[in-house]
């Protein structure tokens, strides 16, 4: 089974509960394959996700810009990002978008940080890993406008309704669905997570955050992904391990994950 989003950062994980005890713990549970996205805490989560994916060959990384940490963003350390990017364990750029929900850096701020990452992607040929909180329809016309579609477009830890998601889908994107939808008041994600096709859907911890029940309010680990796949191939009516393997499948597509 593979996460296709955490953030196993050494920042987070430190101590007894370093990185490589959770990554060992994922491989006993059944996780045998994790992306951990060098984006989220700050320009330098790039660097420390690569160096993640470099010990570890069952995990892979991207790397990017979030829009919380928009403000960073200086031509420089874009370079120094980009170069980043070539290395063979990075398989996507991001996570990048919008996010109108914290605002924690400017909108205009926001909107450039992410116009720059979907261009760099396009001319690296790229696929590109999206949060978008509260942008109302923005953070998808951007993605039309930039061409982005034509990499690889996954909207991580989907928000939205099943009409937003099915206007996503038509244009070739992917989602992933997170273990908030094993709690039960999130009617929403649950119709969504029912109505992805069996060929755009990825399942995600985004750990250390948003726990899946049984471990709702705990730290958040790759180990536990399996609760979401459970909870999303019910909501579905679709025998687990079968699930599974479209999940793998897509997510292995998805970032050409040889
Ligand atoms: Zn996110
Ligand atoms: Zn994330």
């Amino acid at each position: 089974m593979i996460d296709s989003h955490c953030h196993l950062d050494p920042t987070v994980f430190s101590g007894d509960e370093g990185v490589d005890a959770v990554v060992a713990r994922a491989v006993a549970a059944g996780v045998s394959h994790m992306l951990t996205v060098g984006s989220g805490y700050g320009f330098d989560s790039a660097d420390r996700a690569l160096a993640v994916a470099r010990r570890h060959p069952n995990v892979r990384c991207s790397v990017g810009l979030h829009p919380h940490d928009a403000a960073e963003f200086t031509p420089e350390r874009f370079e120094a990002l980009l170069a980043l990017a070539g290395q063979p364990e990075v398989l996507a750029l991001g996570e990048m978008g919008l996010d109108y929900h914290y605002d924690r850096a400017p909108r205009e701020v926001q909107r450039h940080a992410f116009r720059e990452q979907l261009r760099a992607a396009r001319a690296l040929n790229l696929p590109v890993i999206i949060h978008d909180r509260e942008s109302d329809g923005e953070t998808l016309h951007i993605l039309r406008e930039e061409g982005a579609f034509a990499t690889g477009v996954l909207y991580h830890c989907y928000t939205g309704n099943v009409a937003q998601m099915e206007e996503i889908v038509a244009e070739g994107g992917h989602i992933s669905i997170p273990g908030i939808v094993t709690f039960k008041n999130s009617a929403d994600m649950q119709a969504v997570a029912a109505a992805v096709p069996v060929d755009r859907l990825l399942v995600e911890t985004d750990s250390p955050f948003l726990a899946p029940v049984p471990y709702r309010g705990r730290k958040n680990e790759p180990a536990y992904v399996p609760f979401t796949l459970a909870r999303v191939a019910q909501l579905r009516g679709a025998d687990p391990a079968e699930l599974e393997r479209h999940t793998d499948t897509n997510t292995r597509r998805f970032f050409r994950w040889s």
